[in-house]
């Protein structure tokens, strides 16, 4: 259909609804929890036969520990600057979820675990591709990555996901907005640290004094940990996690914490970091440990990022959508591209609530008309162009 107008391409996009609440429930329908290598690989097998029936080159890249990363690539009809779309098939949810929380469509709401996060932003990313192409401007190469390991950091692939990442002029990530439908413009970057204690046992009842209480040095430390947070800047420390002693008459002698850490620049990761790696055990009998870090860097407002918010914003002024954007704590694998330079937006997905909670959700015609803007981006000509339909 060369020559489609912006509201055409919306109305066809709304009109395959019932194909693209198939292709999501095809993906709800198979558990792919990050850590469960084996149930991931089935996902990855069925999103790679989805792939190629629209024509997309698949690869895959194996991993040893989660599932494989799957890779299509399509040229597109025009030359132009290639556009990577990140998206991720892992979920929070393990094995067995499905049978408690299944797939139902409820009017315009669909449920099922990982429906949100992020198995309609794949679908959405499938369907606006299918819709670029057929209408027969999919402007330069498109080439789709559905990571296996976001939910739990992607340190098994952000290798794979920056080196992409490079070779591509932009990056449109398909995770869910915010649940007002916003799209992501700066999230905050993420740390996560485990800090262990180790002191002295002792008997709680005869010789407490030998005793050196690792407890008591990570009490002290929670304290002081979280006086590193800073509202005004929107960084936070929280201890989420903690334990530690190993019966009820004996001074413990080990004690771990684990911290999350979220920030909003670069130099505010790096001022929290520093000051809790200097950290010392008020007690010198105590030693301590720490591992991890900043696992995420800041998405901050790069210009390059700005210049696609504002190509955005033209592409929903031509369709009548409202986008809204917003800056959260949570971070995605754009994080990675947009600390590397690359013009990214985020939070193009699925529209709807719940995020890793029972009350997962997707709405189905927000995210279609979502689906519609990120297809009318893949398009070749600008939205103010009126094209000519030739008769020939
Ligand atoms: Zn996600």
């Amino acid at each position: 259909m060369p020559g489609m107008s912006r509201s055409e391409l919306l109305a066809s996009v709304l009109a395959d609804e019932a194909i693209f609440v198939e292709t999501v429930r095809s993906l709800v329908e198979i558990e792919s929890p990050s850590h469960d290598r084996q149930a991931a690989d089935h996902l990855a097998d069925a999103l790679a036969a989805l792939l190629e029936r629209d024509g997309w080159r698949v690869e895959r890249d194996a991993r040893n520990e989660v599932g494989d990363v799957v890779i299509g690539r399509l040229e597109g009809d025009d030359p132009g600057d290639g556009t990577l779309i990140l998206a991720h098939y892992d979920t929070v949810w393990p094995v067995g979820t499905l049978a408690e929380m299944p797939w139902s469509v409820d009017g315009d709401v669909a449920r099922g675990p990982g429906v949100l996060d992020m198995k309609a932003g794949i679908a959405a990313a499938v369907h606006a591709v299918r819709a670029a192409s057929a209408a027969g401007s999919l402007r330069g190469p498109v080439t789709l990555l559905v990571s296996s390991d976001e939910e739990t950091g992607s340190l098994h692939s952000r290798a794979r996901i920056e080196a992409e990442a490079l070779r591509h002029a932009r990056v449109l990530v398909v995770e869910p907005g915010r649940d007002d439908g916003a799209i992501k413009v700066g999230r905050k970057g993420v740390g996560d640290m485990t800090v262990r204690f180790v002191g002295r046992s002792a008997h709680a009842g005869l010789n407490p004094e030998q005793g050196a209480s690792a407890l008591r040095e990570l009490a002290r430390f929670l304290l002081a940990a979280e006086a590193l947070a800073d509202a005004t800047k929107g960084t936070t420390v929280n201890v989420t996690v903690a334990s530690g002693g190993s019966a009820g008459n004996v001074i413990a002698e080990t004690a771990t914490a684990r911290l999350d850490l979220r920030f909003a620049t670069t130099d505010e990761g790096r001022r929290v970091l520093d000051a809790l790696r200097a950290y010392r055990p008020h007690d010198d009998r105590v030693r301590v440990e720490m591992a991890g870090g900043s696992n995420r860097p800041p998405m901050e407002p790069t210009p390059g990022n700005e210049a696609l918010l504002a190509e955005a914003r033209t592409h929903a002024d031509a369709l009548g959508l409202a986008l809204a954007e917003a800056v959260v704590g949570g971070g995605s694998d754009g994080n990675f591209t947009s600390a590397l330079g690359v013009p990214t937006l985020d939070g193009l997905g699925a529209v709807g609530g719940g995020p890793h909670a029972r009350s997962e959700h997707v709405r189905v015609r927000e995210t279609l008309r979502r689906t519609a803007l990120l297809a009318s981006l893949l398009m070749g000509s600008a939205p103010g162009e009126t094209s000519l339909t030739t008769e020939s």
